[in-house]
């Protein structure tokens, strides 16, 4: 082979592997042109999927006993505080209540779980009873459900003619969180590793993760998982369901209450379908993440996959 030849055979080369660089890049400015104009939660058109659950294991049958998930809404204290209102004029404690509802009859659609729930609508519970009574029950997961209320706000008209508290017209506080407590260090990678594992599962399923731009420096810190973020209210402020249960206990914090959109998204079926898909995947990818016997109370610390 001549060098005329091989320099021709390397030309030929190069010029392959500058097209194929070229096709690539336009591969990829073409892919991040098509996400951007994706629509994004919470627009009516993002689209949210419900997440097919990872597959049983052999060894669930007769010998790892069902993840027992104690689902509470947040609020509905007696002489406790009600929670935001929304923009609808809707009592957090209410929509909490009627969220964690759902949230039970899809978990236990899917027959993998043990369930409980805390109260139901109209009911009130004091926080220390609900405490004891997931620790009394071998909660292995204390989820509680509650929805967020964001930034500034202005009054802006809903039904009926009520004034309600709303945020503008952007989304930029919209979106789920996941809060959790390091106080304990025996807890907390049982804590983060749920937070995380929800977080992840959300955005997968759709939802926005808040980027928290509220939350910091004096409430919450984020972590390295967007969505995830733990408690930093100053020592003696700090939640009390985050920091008391003794077992892996987070806070959910649906959307922003304040949003029109967001709000309304959750006024759908879908999203009930979704959610509840997203907690059942999170709180099984933990489950398997252990990969033996378990014992009460003991799911991992590890990140899901
Ligand atoms: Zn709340």
């Amino acid at each position: 082979m001549d060098s005329s030849h091989l320099k021709m055979q390397r030309g030929i080369a190069s010029c392959h592997t500058a097209l194929r660089a070229l096709v690539l890049l336009a591969l990829a400015i073409l892919g991040s042109a098509a996400a951007s104009s994706r629509p994004r939660w919470p627009l009516p058109d993002a689209a949210l999927q419900v997440l097919a659950l990872p597959p049983a294991q052999d060894g669930d049958v007769g010998i790892r006993r069902k993840p027992r998930i104690y689902i509470d809404p947040g609020h509905g204290a007696p002489r406790g505080n009600t929670g935001n209102t929304s923009c609808v004029c809707e009592s957090e404690e209410v929509f909490n209540a009627r969220t964690a509802e759902k949230l039970y009859r899809g978990l236990a659609a899917t027959g993998r779980f043990e369930l409980k729930l805390s109260r139901k609508q109209g009911q009130t519970r004091a926080y220390q009873a609900r405490v004891r009574e997931a620790e009394a029950w071998g909660a292995d997961v204390l989820l509680g459900i509650h929805s967020d209320c964001r930034g500034e706000l202005v009054y802006c008209a809903a039904d009926g003619g009520q004034s309600c508290p709303c945020s503008g017209e952007s989304h930029d506080a919209a979106g789920f969180s996941l809060l959790y407590s390091d106080e304990d260090p025996e807890l907390t990678g049982r804590r983060l590793g749920l937070a995380q594992a929800l977080a992840r599962r959300m955005k997968e399923a759709g939802f926005l993760p808040y980027d928290g731009a509220e939350y910091v420096p004096y409430l919450y810190e984020s972590d390295d998982v967007e969505g995830s973020f733990v408690d930093r209210h100053s020592p003696g402020r700090r939640i009390y369901m985050l920091r008391k249960p003794r077992l892996a206990s987070v806070i959910v914090e649906t959307h922003h209450a304040s949003d029109p959109e967001e709000r309304q998204r959750w006024e759908e079926p879908r999203t009930h379908e979704a959610f509840a898909a997203a907690v059942a995947a999170a709180v099984l990818d933990l489950q398997a993440h252990q990969g033996s016997a378990q014992e009460p109370g003991q799911l991992p610390s590890a990140r899901a996959p």
